[in-house]
């Protein structure tokens, strides 16, 4: 198995996981781009956006309902923060299994890089 996000979600390469339940790992980012920088990650491999299908609904809204989670818990609700999915080459994804990028704790600018 070569994807790297299937080897966290397997424990079978070291990550900081925060969050972990059936379908989902949250992890700390390793180049965090704000004080608050994890990634929701299904434990499936999904490789883009792309590819999710009709019977992923549920999984995606479980993903977004943990990042809004995660972020509540870090004391960022209301101050706010990002929630971010790069698809495919110019939106600059690197790691081929789906993930949500959950940022926050710095002003964030508009429009991203
Ligand atoms: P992408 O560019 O695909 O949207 O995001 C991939 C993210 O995964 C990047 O923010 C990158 O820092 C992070 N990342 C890459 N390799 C590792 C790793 O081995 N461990 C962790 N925790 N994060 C990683
Ligand atoms: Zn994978």
């Amino acid at each position: 198995m070569s994807c790297l996000f299937c080897q966290i979600a397997a424990h079978e390469r070291p990550a900081t996981i925060v969050h972990e339940d059936e379908q989902l790992v949250v992890i700390e980012d390793i180049r965090p781009q704000a004080p608050m920088h994890v990634l929701v990650i299904p434990k499936r491999h999904i490789a883009t956006v792309n590819d999710l299908a009709a019977g992923d609904q549920e999984l995606v809204g479980e993903m977004v309902r943990r990042a809004a989670a995660v972020a509540a818990a870090r004391g960022y609700a209301d101050r706010g923060y990002r929630t971010i999915f790069n698809c495919n080459r110019e939106a600059g994804q690197t790691v081929f299994h789906l993930h949500l990028h959950v940022l926050g704790g710095r002003h964030l600018g508009w429009p991203p890089g």
